[in-house]
């Protein structure tokens, strides 16, 4: 086993999309499951913490080692083993790339639907560690759905197998959606069996502008009311549009304050005819419509909503970026009460993200060079939690818990869970050596 000690090697891992940085010892490469194998066995005996790392997209610092060690990447372990059409199933390893797993998958007319915005760089092991969700998430879930069994290595070097292609399993422990959203603590994923589903027929994709945000709220619960399951709903506030606008030359109206973009999937006939339902509705709530013609308007569509991240910056140059969750009947209260915190505090609060799920990006903009706006914005990020938490909501629905967010998790999670969990993890990892520091553990 070789350890990377070059710093040029170790700096490159010791941050992810956070930017917080923790430089490890050393990075070791897996390009074998015995490679994993023996990574584990080593921080065993030296009794050194190992991190398991994907792509280092996570937005919690989950994959840094705040407590020091070895960086196990996963990247070059990227092979899709199999897709089996008769079972629909796919058997992959754990550093393949999502998109390309969906490309393959479509190749044979079958869909993998979880669609991180990431999904052009994260990997699956990443996906499967933080139950990584998208826009699509609203009709066809997240992660947890689609993983019907893993392959990993635990802390006794030990490998745990629940890859049976099978659709009804109820022999033992369900061990599987332990390891899913279980932020690289309990072991190291080596191999994933995922569900497979019949592409969709047909969608339409359906850009609505609206005056203001909470009839675009309003919308979304309306639509959600109706009977219809979009694949997609996005929101998006006066913050995110007039951000796109500076960013790319987009056409939105002056008078625009939200924008929904909304997308239907499924058979030809009933897409068309749910599609015209939800326009009336959107016109209902006094919003302009407009529907993608083309795949080339579609993808215009959406390249509206990608813009939104990278484009933030305009108004201040640290962003903190928080992925609350709510119920779908809470979310015009939830809009309102975001952007009021950010007034109290004077910081600027963004809002947009997958609204149909209840799923709403809570942007806080600040200067980390500015200790006076970083406290303020701290303090409103705290107050978000705490009325998500009021809302009957969580503080996670798709990040994780990670770093960034251990210190919040009293505000939604009681002692007996924490100490459950963390008996949950000695089972799994007795020397506590993976990823120590992350969601309310040691
Ligand atoms: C621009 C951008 C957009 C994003 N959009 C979304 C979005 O829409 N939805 C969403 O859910 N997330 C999103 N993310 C966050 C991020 O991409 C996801 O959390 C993703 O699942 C992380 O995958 P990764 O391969 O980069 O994992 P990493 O960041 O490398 O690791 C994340 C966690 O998984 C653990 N881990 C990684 N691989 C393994 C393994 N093989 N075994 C055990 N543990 C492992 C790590 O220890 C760590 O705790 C976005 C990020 C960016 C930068």
């Amino acid at each position: 086993m070789k350890i990377e000690k070059s710093p040029s090697i170790t700096k490159c891992y010791s941050f992810d999309a956070t930017g917080i940085v923790f430089e490890p010892e050393g990075v070791v490469f897996a390009e074998t499951e015995k490679d994993i194998i023996e990574a584990v066995e080593y921080c065993i005996k030296n009794k050194k913490n190992i991190i398991p790392r994907g792509a280092g997209s996570g937005f919690t610092a989950g994959c840094v080692p705040v407590k020091g060690g070895i960086i196990l990447s996963l990247e070059k372990m990227d092979k899709i083993l199999d897709i089996d059409t008769k079972n629909m199933v796919a058997v992959v390893e754990p550093g393949v790339i999502t998109a390309n797993l969906q490309r393959s998958a479509e190749s044979f007319n079958l869909y993998y639907p979880p669609d991180p915005s990431s999904l052009e760089f994260s990997t699956i092991g990443g996906n499967v560690a933080e139950n990584a969700g998208g826009p699509k998430a609203i009709k066809y879930g997240v992660t947890a759905n689609y993983v019907m069994g893993i392959r990993a290595v635990i802390g006794t070097t030990e490998i745990i197998d629940t890859t049976r292609k099978v659709k009804k399993n109820v022999v033992g422990y369900n061990i599987t959606p332990l390891f899913v959203g279980s932020e690289g603590t309990l072991g190291v994923i080596s191999r994933v069996l995922l569900r497979l589903i019949p592409l969709p027929e047909e969608r339409i994709t359906i850009l609505s502008f609206f005056k203001d945000i909470y009839q675009a709220g309003q919308t979304v619960v309306d639509i959600m009311n109706s009977g219809i399951v979009p694949s997609a709903i996005e929101i998006m506030d006066i913050a995110s549009i007039e951000c796109v606008r500076r960013f790319k030359n987009i056409d939105i109206p002056k008078s625009v304050e939200g924008v929904l973009i909304i997308e239907i999937d499924g058979k030809k006939e009933e897409v068309k005819k749910e599609a015209n339902i939800v326009k009336k509705i959107c016109r209902n709530n006094k919003a302009t419509v407009k529907v993608a013609k083309d795949e080339k308007e579609r993808e215009n569509i959406w390249q509206i909503r990608r813009a939104i991240s990278p484009s933030l910056f305009h108004i201040a140059p640290t962003k903190i970026n928080e992925d609350v969750c709510v119920p779908v009947s809470e979310i015009p209260k939830a809009l309102k009460r975001f952007l009021e915190i950010g007034k109290k505090y004077g910081v600027p609060v963004v809002c947009f993200g997958h609204a149909g799920d209840g799923n709403i990006h809570v942007n806080v903009m600040t200067d980390e060079k500015n200790s006076t706006l970083m406290e303020k914005a701290k303090l409103a990020v705290r107050e978000i939690f705490i009325t998500t938490v009021e809302l009957g909501g969580v503080l996670s629905g798709e990040h994780g818990i990670g770093y960034t967010k251990s210190k919040f998790l009293p505000i939604q999670t009681k002692k007996a869970d924490l100490h459950l969990w963390r008996r949950i993890k000695k089972a799994f990892d007795p020397e506590n050596i993976f990823n120590p520091g992350k969601m309310g553990l040691i």
